[in-house]
């Protein structure tokens, strides 16, 4: 194995990194979220940070030989936080951002100081880069949210490994110089390490583009899901959320109700003012849902100008007030823009035992907002 040239390994890895750096964002396209660019620009930095040490050995005794490894070991840190701020933009916020950010600043600052004895450089240089990396690994699993736990464990383990690698490095410049008296000498530890280094860099590649991939995934989800006039959820997204909050509140025997609501007469709006102006009316109508529903509450657009309220732990008096919180705030909207007024028919139907599907509870709402029809619009019933 010592036969190996750490050197070629070296160059190697650079060169696989900036072919990666470049395929990256060719592949991917302009039209990426921010986790998925600061994905990107982790590699890039890693690239820059592994051209930067193997120039640097070649201009030993040099200013340039310090000045090279103090901007590669401040690249490999950057890299390292970039890549745990993508993991914060994909799951959410990770534990330690400081620490890191603190080593980050750290690693370049205190190379410097001490550049001059080998052990300590080493020693410290590569201790800094595995306490990174470390929390990088720890970001990618902790604290666990429900996004995919394949592409996570990947980004973990090469990281873990990546970390390990250096801890050796470490390890064997600072107490054994002899034996690693430089970043390219030909020791087993050493030949590993960059290998591993190697590796992980080729899985982290492809952790990275499931994970891109996984979030167009859930995007294209949420467009199945939502209604492109008023923004709410679309019937789609409807049967998917209400049903699950229905079998919920079924499950647990919890009080559940659901509001349909069907604006009146308007047919008329399209015929006297236009389509889009039929169109903002509706809008209005969602933005109205949307603004007086709770957090937990699914409002969504199940037909032309039919729209769904759920509204889970609401009893009968809860849920009228909040009708009558809308159709209030609808009756505001209509005296500020006089052209967009308009009035609604609903229809209230509170969760019962006979209720065995979600259909089952929207039929008898249905069927109520289809009396508040018949006794003349504007107005709410409820349903047996
Ligand atoms: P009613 O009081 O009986 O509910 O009368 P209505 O006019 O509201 O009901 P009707 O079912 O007769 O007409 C609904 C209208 O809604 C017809 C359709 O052109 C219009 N509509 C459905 N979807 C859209 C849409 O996306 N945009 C616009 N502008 N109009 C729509
Ligand atoms: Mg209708
Ligand atoms: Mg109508």
């Amino acid at each position: 194995m010592e036969h190996l040239s750490v050197l070629t390994i070296l160059v190697l890895t650079a060169l696989n990194l900036s072919t990666v750096s470049i395929a990256l964002p060719v592949i991917m396209g302009k039209d990426i979220s921010r986790a998925a660019k600061l994905a990107q620009l982790s590699l890039l930095s890693q690239t820059i940070g592994w051209m930067a040490i193997i120039s640097s050995g070649f201009f030993g005794g040099h200013w340039l030989d310090p000045a090279l490894s103090t901007v590669s070991m401040a690249f490999g840190s950057l890299a390292n936080c970039l890549m745990f701020f993508a993991l914060c933009e994909w799951l959410g916020p990770r534990p330690y951002p400081r620490l890191l950010v603190g080593l980050a600043i750290a690693m370049p600052i205190g190379y410097v100081l001490v550049f001059g004895n080998y052990s300590w450089r080493v020693g410290y240089a590569n201790l800094l880069f595995g306490m990174q990396l470390l929390i990088v690994a720890r970001a990618a699993l902790f604290p666990r949210g429900d996004a995919s736990l394949r592409w996570r464990t990947l980004i973990a383990l090469c990281y873990t490994a990546f970390a390990v690698a250096n801890l050796a490095r470490g390890v064997l410049g600072a107490f054994f110089p002899e034996l690693y008296p430089s970043f390219d000498a030909p020791h087993v530890v050493n030949i590993v390490a960059q290998i591993t280094a190697n590796v992980a860099l080729v899985l982290t590649t492809v952790a990275i583009l499931v994970a891109w991939r996984e979030e167009a995934e859930a995007q294209l989800r949420e467009q199945a899901f939502t209604d492109n006039v008023t923004g709410l959820l679309n019937r789609h997204g409807w049967d998917d959320r209400a049903t699950a909050l229905f079998d919920q509140a079924r499950r647990h025997g919890t009080p559940l109700a659901l509001i349909l609501l069907d604006l009146d007469h308007f047919k008329r709006i399209n015929d006297t003012q236009g389509h889009e102006m039929g169109d903002q009316v509706l809008r209005m109508t969602g933005g109205v849902l949307e603004e007086n529903r709770r957090s937990s509450d699914v409002a969504a657009r199940i037909g032309g100008e039919e729209f769904a309220l759920l509204l889970p732990q609401t009893d009968r008096s809860a849920a009228l007030h909040v009708e009558q919180r809308l159709r209030l705030a609808l009756r505001e909207e209509g005296i500020q823009e006089p052209h967009m007024r308009v009035n609604y028919s609903a229809g209230l139907a509170l969760l019962q035992p006979g209720d065995l599907k979600l259909a089952d509870l929207m039929a008898r709402a249905d069927a109520a907002l289809y009396q508040a029809k018949a006794q003349g619009r504007g107005r709410l019933l409820q349903a047996d």
